[in-house]
């Protein structure tokens, strides 16, 4: 089915006027299509998810096995830890020098790069060829933000030092011209990893896939990438003809124009002229309601996600409980603000366990995520398999079955059918199917 081995990828690179290198279709992608798949060249577990996150199969679990010379890699099992161990050798080595500090998540990336490198026999210096050109970038920086890269570099060459001795010398030797010091590694490393998520779209760890890196943004892409572990898979989300550009969005779809062309600029460095962006179709119905009031919800934006952050839940519920009452019916469910405080105060309330509560919160989310992804998008998917749940554990089984329906015909498409999140939405379909039936006979 989709995986035949050997299957060409139906894309290739181009140069596309104003925007640089670019990925396009050598022939036409239905939309739900994978396009194509990639195993990174070189990955690493978030610093943040360190404990909850195998090093080397990327899944969450319960509890780990340590490494029991550096006490940060952990693993499901021997079995994984055992596959790691040729990947994560130099690196054990590397942080256990640098305790009780912690090389941040792109040093540690470019570091399991260089000793990539350093074990030929392995093709990664022409992979690294492929990686997006960002030189020009690197020119059009902030002076924080090539000071932040100059800091960066330096802890990678502190970090490195016990198992690269000259590194200078043996990354002009191992490394393409481009890579060949410290800071520009790091600049290619910060500027073409992707981060990769869970089934929950949780952050998990960072990536670099060169054959994907010349992918450029769109706020209404035609593509989309999910991960299944570190194996990256992008869909189309649309049809999409021969020679048409590839697209994904760098950043979350679902903001204003103003904050999206902000956060392109502050860490891709590039102004978004796309068509969305354009045309700003949305931003009334994302601002609809009384400014006075929503304004206030605008601006609590920043401490309940510190109370997200450190897993404050029970003040979060109770912020997000009399912040949203307040606003009442002035501000109305579409309006982003609100939204983002309702999304918080679901999080909050499935913490808390507060099953009714968070139903209630879930269910007035949809229609706005209806409204806001007019195409097929990830977030969509799981927002409604969260809903469904919730639906089905307070016994509304109907409802819970239509729910998980309409996620279903999203995750077809952004996941596709045989992905383990789309598995688990099929047994939870049946579930329900089953429970009706039992239900309907025993009347
Ligand atoms: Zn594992
Ligand atoms: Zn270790
Ligand atoms: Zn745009």
């Amino acid at each position: 089915m989709e995986r035949k081995a050997g299957m060409a990828s139906p894309v290739e690179r181009f140069v596309c006027p104003g925007k640089g290198n670019g990925l396009r279709a050598t022939a036409r992608i239905r939309r739900g299509q994978l396009v194509t798949s990639a195993e990174p060249l070189g990955c690493c577990v978030s610093n943040k998810r360190t404990r909850e996150v195998c090093h080397h199969c990327f899944t969450r679990q319960e509890t780990l096995l340590r490494c029991s010379q550096c006490k940060m890699a952990r693993y499901c099992n021997t079995a994984c830890q055992k596959q790691a161990w040729s990947g994560h050798k130099r690196e054990c080595k590397c942080l256990r020098s640098l305790l009780p500090r912690r090389p941040t998540d792109s040093v540690r990336l470019a570091a399991r790069l260089i000793f990539a490198l350093l074990s030929p026999p392995k093709s990664t210096s022409s992979e690294l060829f492929t990686l997006e050109e960002h030189e020009s970038h690197l020119n059009s920086m902030s002076e924080q933000k090539k000071q932040g890269l100059a800091q960066l570099a330096s802890m990678l060459e502190l970090y490195v030092q016990q198992e690269a001795s000259d590194l200078a010398q043996e990354m002009t030797s191992a490394l393409p011209p481009s890579c060949q010091d410290p800071l520009s590694l790091i600049a290619k490393v910060t500027c073409n990893c992707f981060t990769i998520s869970d089934g929950e779209l949780q952050e998990v760890g960072v990536g670099l896939y060169p054959s994907l890196s010349l992918l450029n943004h769109d706020c209404r892409p035609n593509c989309v990438m999910v991960f299944e572990g570190t194996r990256l898979q992008l869909r189309a989300v649309r049809d999409i003809g021969p020679k048409e550009e590839l697209t994904i969005s760098y950043i979350e779809t679902l903001s204003l124009t103003e904050e999206r062309q902000r956060q392109l600029e502050e860490q891709y460095h590039f102004v978004c002229r796309c068509q969305r962006c354009d045309s700003k179709k949305e931003e009334g119905l994302m601002l609809s309601g009384e400014e006075e009031k929503w304004r206030q919800l605008k601006e609590a934006l920043p401490r309940l996600e510190g109370l997200k952050t450190e897993s404050n839940w029970q003040v979060l519920l109770e912020s997000c409980s009399s912040l949203l009452s307040a606003a009442g019916g002035d501000v109305p469910d579409e309006n982003l603000y609100r939204l983002r405080v309702t999304d918080m105060a679901l999080d909050a309330a499935v913490h808390q366990g507060q099953w009714e509560e968070a139903l209630r919160y879930g269910m007035k989310t949809l229609p706005a995520y209806r409204l806001y992804y007019p195409d097929p998008h990830p977030v969509h998917g799981v927002q409604l398999m969260r809903v469904g749940k919730l639906q089905h554990y307070m016994e509304h089984v109907e409802d819970a079955l239509d729910t998980f329906k309409e996620a279903f015909i999203i995750m077809k498409i952004t996941h596709g059918e045989d992905h383990p999140l789309t598995t688990d939405l099929k047994i939870k379909m049946e579930e329900c199917r089953q429970e009706i039936d039992t239900q309907l006979s025993c009347r």
